[in-house]
């Protein structure tokens, strides 16, 4: 099952790799997350890396594939993975391509408004960076952490006009990708306004009807959270 995973803020892009990832004991890969881990450690690679990230630039292609390249070779890639955040850029796809075959790019969508309600009802604790949904998961009393008491907060990015600009800019940089895959005819569409509960289901009988979800669990009863 070699995926790579497309979608906006707030589609529950998240939740869908997470429950295949222990489902399946296949990789969740994200360019953004290796870039991060490498800067912490302050390798020689990271520090390459940190001077893009920090001007808000993308890391330039031969540097993302090399390093996904490297990642997939890796033995835990074998049954399968799910690519998320790469490819970015046509060349990387092109590229892609030469390293290995992919059997699906999933585009995992939700409107505008829904991620916008989603998301800007995600409160944070500062203190224990414990996570609140007010419709989904609230807090047992107003606005304050049942762990710590702490008032909780609303990260920037989650406020309504920064998440709108966030899609906008989510289509800007992956429409040419989701167009690249649909062309190839490995693109599956799927609408996540449904929620993760009933989505997840859904789009793994999808999986497995079109024998792109072949590998056994590993892990049959894993719950969606
Ligand atoms: P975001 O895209 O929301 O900034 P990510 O976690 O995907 O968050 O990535 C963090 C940063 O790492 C990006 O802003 C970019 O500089 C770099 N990056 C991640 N993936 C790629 C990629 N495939 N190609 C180029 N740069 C990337």
């Amino acid at each position: 099952m070699r995926i790579v995973l497309l979608g906006p803020p707030g589609a529950g892009k998240g939740t869908y790799a997470s429950y295949f990832k222990k489902k399946y004991c296949i990789p969740h890969i994200s360019t953004g997350d290796i870039f991060r881990a490498e800067i912490a450690k302050n390798t020689e690679l990271g520090r390459r890396i940190k001077e893009y990230i920090e001007k808000g630039l993308l890391v330039p292609d031969e540097i993302v594939i090399e390093v996904v390249k490297q990642r997939l070779s890796q033995p835990d890639c074998e049954k399968g993975f799910i690519l998320d955040g790469f490819p970015r850029t046509i060349a990387q796809a092109k590229a892609l391509d030469k390293i290995t075959k992919i059997d699906a790019a999933i585009h995992l969508y939700v409107p505008m408004e829904v991620a916008v309600d989603r998301l800007s009802n995600r409160y944070i604790c500062p203190k224990c960076g414990r996570i609140y949904n007010l419709k989904f998961m609230p807090p047992k009393n107003d606005l304050v952490c049942d762990d710590d008491g702490t008032p909780l907060i609303r990260r920037k990015d989650d406020e309504p006009e920064v998440i709108r600009k966030r899609y906008e800019i989510y289509y800007q940089t992956f429409q040419p990708i989701i167009d690249f895959y649909k062309e190839k005819d490995i693109l599956i569409e799927f609408d996540n306004t449904v929620g993760s509960e009933v989505g997840i289901p859904m789009l793994e009988k999808i999986l497995i009807e079109k024998n792109i979800l072949k590998i056994e669990p590993c892990n049959p009863s894993v719950s969606i959270q």
